[in-house]
């Protein structure tokens, strides 16, 4: 087979399919990402809360 897809070469549909399934199923480092950034804004709320800036 010349290209996974039974379509034209550059099937936007196909190419939007398979980029569903990567979204399905993300990489470990997309996880950590998300997770350090949620971490990040949590000590910066605590901080701001310490600072009496925002309500606790
Ligand atoms: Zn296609």
């Amino acid at each position: 087979m010349a290209h996974p897809c039974q379509c034209v070469v550059g099937c936007t549909t196909c190419a939007n399919l398979r980029r569903g399934e990567a979204i399905a199923f993300p990489g470990i480092s997309d996880i950590r990402d998300v997770y350090k950034r949620e971490k990040i804004w949590s000590k910066v709320k605590k901080a701001l809360e310490e600072e009496g800036k925002i309500p606790g």
